[in-house]
């Protein structure tokens, strides 16, 4: 630690959002970035811990103390070698995590951690721009072939470092680009797609092979892949959104918040749809039901679009502000969360349920009738129970968007060909050290195998996978 007494002397300072009247007019990255000096004084907070909750919090087990000091001393070079050790993507965590690492340092118990998420962004951005990011082809290869199936973070980090341990690892990717929904359901204010092409592009120099357009179950069979490969990597997500199956489910303007998301990705990356395909906001009023991290996507690109105006509605209650007892620190705090999104201007209303949705004389949703609702607690077993009190109303919409997580993978007859063990929500069951499913060389990380989760989190997963794959084809090899 080089300046033990920062964290007494300097606040914490963020690089804050752009105007927000400014920034609804684009698609660009929201958040702005605090200059060399400041930012260094930010890692300078950094207080070292005895026990760094930072470095628990994390699921990829990040060395936030070690690299932060680096980056004070104005060593990128030594703070991205560090990060990059355990992080094979630190420019997606460093622009989209929640930082559960900041939620657990020490100087979160005043609300004033340590900007480990922006600093993180720093050290690799820094490291990109001075040219200290280049390919590294493995020395050796073994010979052995890997498929991964699906290329978001998990299948990426699972074929990153297997690339590295020197087996030759074809993506086969759906889509017609590589990222998953770090590019065709994170909005690009949050995250600008460039940054995937450049991972990528530094991927294939090292020797990965994406094939996007391949639908693996029916453009090419599982038993296919089991012949041609020495293990196969499952990172299919979990695409499955939840529904809400009420009166008026069909009617035209309501949608999956992915329709919305999705669409105006590739609509900025220069796709172009018709009228009658186009799933847009402009001009209309907007529900959202869902409250979390989906829900408020779709309100930033609501208003980007030109929404008249945007209500988002939750049947759970409003979370606590500030400080929730019942998950102190150093503990992810359940508590409300505002977004760049939200503070572009949101109604957001909780414990309301969705009754039906009300059609206009053109059979297009026009309203959505709501009834408030109550959470109580049943005496016998604690449990909370949902009771609806009567009192209903309308909100005026025409257009809607279901932001209710998601129920499972998609992918049967991938996941059936393979024959693979699923629990009883439909995630493929895995061993959860090696990531080994219940077929033999088939393994599976990230969503798909742990549900609905986090880039961070699916990034540790695609990482043990591929320890798992290696001890078992260096087994098979020993055999
Ligand atoms: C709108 C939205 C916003 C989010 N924002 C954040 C955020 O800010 N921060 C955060 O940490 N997390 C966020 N998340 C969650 C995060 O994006 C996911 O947890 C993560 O991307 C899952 O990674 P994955 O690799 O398991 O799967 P995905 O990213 O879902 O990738 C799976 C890939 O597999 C491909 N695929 C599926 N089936 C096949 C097949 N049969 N053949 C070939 N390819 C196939 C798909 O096309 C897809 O590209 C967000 C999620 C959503 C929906």
């Amino acid at each position: 630690m080089g300046n033990p007494g920062a964290f007494l002397n300097i606040p914490r300072k963020e690089g804050g959002y752009r105007p927000a009247d400014e920034r609804v007019k684009d698609y660009s990255e929201v958040e702005m970035r605090l200059n060399a000096v400041e930012r260094r004084e930010q890692a300078s907070r950094c207080m070292d811990c005895g026990v760094p909750f930072c470095h628990w919090s994390c699921p990829l087990g990040n060395r936030q103390p070690e690299w932060q000091d680096r980056l004070y001393k104005d060593d990128v070079a030594g703070a991205y070698a560090l990060l990059s050790m355990t992080d094979d993507f630190p420019e997606f965590t460093g622009r989209v995590c929640p930082a559960l690492c900041e939620k657990g340092c020490v100087l979160n118990k005043r609300h004033e951690a340590v900007t480990v998420r922006e600093n993180e962004l720093a050290i690799v951005e820094r490291a990109f721009a001075e040219g200290l990011v280049r390919p590294k082809p493995p020395v050796n290869r073994t010979g052995k072939r890997v498929a991964v199936i699906g290329s978001g973070p998990a299948g990426m980090a699972c074929a990153n470092q297997l690339n590295r341990r020197g087996h030759k690892v074809t993506v086969f990717e759906k889509n017609a680009a590589p990222g998953g929904l770090l590019r065709f359901g994170i909005p690009d204010f949050k995250l600008d797609k460039g940054v995937i092409d450049r991972r990528v592009a530094l991927m294939e120099e090292e020797g990965v092979v994406f094939r996007c357009g391949v639908n693996v179950g029916r453009d090419i069979t599982a038993s296919q892949l089991l012949e041609e490969y020495d293990a196969v990597c499952i990172a299919i997500g979990s695409e499955t959104p939840r529904d809400l199956k009420v009166d008026g489910r069909g009617l035209k303007g309501v949608h999956f918040a992915l329709e919305l998301l999705q669409q105006q990705n590739r609509c900025n990356a220069g796709e172009n749809f018709t009228d009658d395909v186009r799933v847009s906001a402009k001009g209309k009023n907007v529900l959202v039901i869902g409250g979390g991290d989906t829900g408020s996507d779709c309100v930033g690109t609501s208003h980007r679009q030109g929404a008249l105006s945007v209500t988002q509605i939750e049947i759970m209650p409003k979370p606590p502000v500030g400080d929730n007892p019942s998950t102190p620190w150093p503990y992810w705090p359940v508590i409300l969360k505002t977004s760049s999104s939200h503070e572009e201007g949101c109604d957001r209303r909780w414990l309301l349920d969705t009754r039906r949705f009300i059609a206009d004389d053109s059979g297009c949703v026009s309203g959505v009738e709501v009834e408030e609702v109550e959470w109580e607690k049943n005496p016998s077993d604690g449990k909370m129970n949902l009771v609806h009190t009567g009192r209903m109303s309308i909100i005026k919409a025409e257009i809607v968007l279901l932001a209710m997580g998601f129920t499972g993978p998609s992918g049967k007859e991938l996941l059936d060909g393979l024959g693979v063990e699923r629990d009883k929500r439909g995630n493929v069951k895995v061993d959860p050290q090696t990531r080994a499913t219940s077929v033999a060389k088939v393994f599976a990380a990230g969503d798909v195998a742990s549900g609905a989760s986090l880039v961070v989190r699916c990034i540790a997963s695609g990482r043990d996978a591929a320890k798992g794959i290696d001890a078992y084809i260096s087994k098979a090899t020993e055999l």
